[in-house]
């Protein structure tokens, strides 16, 4: 992004046509990398002037537009760190978070900006989803700042948290070394270029949309297509100029909804990708059979970015993560830490340049999550192949146990998904009075489907499933509760139905 780079007169984004969260039409902008540059240097400019310098923290939750890209630049700039918060997350939970990161600055949209009474020592500034606001306005007449702070691969340049999926979210540092190692190894991997076009429908305040996504189109020189938000609509009047596309499970399946979607659409396409959640084979043969591609899952973590790639050449099989990242080590560990032989289920730990440096403030939470040789346990349970491609069996805080039985959650999920009408099922445990947890399964229906008959759906699945595993209780719902990368949240149905054997006990 130096001044100068032959990127200087390329298109690094442009926002889409269509109407803005504030409901604003958005001109369509273009964003050129020279563009980019200025902004992010006058923004620095300012950020400077308000007291940031290296180490201090900048924190962030503004709706997705191309200036709060030139923030994010700004801040790396300056050799600051980067902290950026979900645009969901309420008064009290930002209070929260700015308690917890104390940063130098916090810049907020103006109403929150507005109600909010901020940490001693933090200076505020706004910018709207329109791009405007106290920060843009402070840039008037500024020059770009032109220094870049010299900064070691070991420093800190974000603090990203987790996606709360399992509990309250923790504050991953994300050193320099991490983002260059993951973008560079990505980027050739998926044969990322200047010549690709970008449909960026994530969010930005996430890795999967900031380090996944922008970095490497940015790293590369590419252009981006830059919805504020996703919709099936947008995305779908955007394909046919685009080369690239980065989904997780839900949004494919909200695709998929929409009768456009179909191959001539996709004739500029070469790649469209999944990761954050497991996609299952359902989704994947439909997009298959409807625009001719197969997506290309991939496995990562806030904590290390990515983790495994199916391959960009090469068979690319549902239900796998495909191979890890050359430079990576993995393993597969027993409970006592000792490496499984391929095809034992086990715990997956790696070690190498794009594991994070630790949970901000929470040294005793980072120290239990590493092995003494300096391997990072992941949290999630997988099996390898002889050849090292990796299948995620489960969380391992999932796994329930049932009349002393070990039950993958994953395992009755892929069973149910398989039911026509089914449009993804979570299997998670509750109290049971004899069992210890017993087996529950929420089925999300598809919309307009309304015969899916509980009984039915536990007979079908007693076919492919020992008896032990069955759930205990099957729920169709209309929609499962999901966190903003579309995760379903089973922390949230087990407390809503952690009654449901108590209840059916005490009326027999
Ligand atoms: P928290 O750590 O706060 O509970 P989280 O683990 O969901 O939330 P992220 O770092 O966003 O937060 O997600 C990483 C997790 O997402 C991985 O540990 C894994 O369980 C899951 N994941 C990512 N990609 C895939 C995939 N392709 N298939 C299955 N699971 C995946
Ligand atoms: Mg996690």
């Amino acid at each position: 992004l130096k001044p100068g780079a032959p990127s200087d007169a390329r298109v690094a984004l442009r926002t889409d046509t269509g109407r803005t969260d504030t409901g604003r039409t958005d001109r369509g902008r273009t964003w050129t990398y020279a563009d980019l540059w200025r902004t992010a240097g006058r923004m620095a400019h300012v950020l400077h002037e308000a007291g940031v310098g290296p180490g201090n923290r900048v924190a962030v939750q503004v709706a997705k537009s191309p200036e709060a890209v030139c923030l994010y630049l700004a801040v790396l700039q300056l050799g600051a760190i980067y902290l950026p918060l979900n645009t969901a997350y309420t008064l009290a939970e930002l209070r929260y978070f700015l308690d917890d990161a104390e940063p130098a600055v916090f810049v907020g949209q103006t109403p929150v900006v507005g109600d909010l009474v901020p940490p001693a020592g933090c200076r505020t500034f706004t910018l709207d989803p329109d791009g405007e606001g106290t920060v843009t306005a402070a840039c008037h007449g500024r020059p770009p700042w032109e220094r870049v702070a010299e900064v070691s691969p070991d420093e800190v340049a974000a603090i990203l948290y987790t996606s709360g999926t399992t509990g309250r979210p923790k504050g991953a540092m994300i050193s320099h070394g991490n983002l260059a190692f993951g973008t560079r190894t990505l980027n050739a991997l998926w044969g990322i270029s200047e010549a690709d076009v970008l449909l960026h429908a994530l969010p930005i305040f996430h890795a999967h949309g900031l380090f996944i996504a922008l970095n490497s189109m940015l790293y590369a020189g590419a252009s981006s297509v830059f919805l504020p938000k996703f919709t099936a609509n947008a995305v779908i009047e955007h394909l046919p100029h685009s080369t690239v596309f980065m989904g997780v499970p839900t949004l494919y399946t909200r695709l998929l909804a929409d009768p456009r979607l179909a191959r001539e659409r996709c004739g500029t396409m070469r790649l469209f990708t999944c990761g954050s959640a497991p996609l299952s084979r359902e989704i994947f043969e439909a997009f298959e059979a409807r625009t001719g591609h197969r997506i290309l899952e991939r496995y990562g973590m806030t904590e290390t970015t990515i983790i495994a790639s199916n391959p960009l050449d090469g068979e690319r099989l549902p239900g796998t993560v495909g191979y890890p990242l050359p430079g990576l080590e993995v393993r597969v560990v027993d409970a006592a830490g000792q490496p499984q032989p391929a095809g034992t289920v086990g715990g997956l730990e790696l070690r190498g340049p794009n594991v994070f440096k630790g949970y901000w403030r929470m040294p005793e939470k980072t120290a239990a999550e590493f092995r003494p040789d300096g391997f990072f346990m992941t949290g999630d349970l997988a099996r390898a192949a002889p050849d090292g491609r990796l299948s995620l069996v489960s969380r391992a805080k999932e796994i329930i146990i049932s009349g002393g039985y070990n039950v993958y959650p994953r395992e009755v999920e892929i069973v149910l998904n398989r039911i026509e009408g089914v449009s993804e099922t979570a299997v998670f445990g509750v109290p049971h009075p004899d069992f210890g947890e017993g087996v529950v399964a929420a089925v999300e229906r598809q919309p307009g489907c309304e015969s899916l008959d509980p009984a039915a759906m536990l007979a079908r699945a007693a076919r492919e499933l020992a008896g032990y595993k069955l759930p205990k209780a099957l729920i169709v719902q209309d929609a499962l509760p999901r966190n903003a990368m579309g995760k379903v949240l089973k922390n949230e149905l087990s407390s809503l139905h952690k009654d449901v054997f108590r209840k059916r006990d005490a009326t027999g």
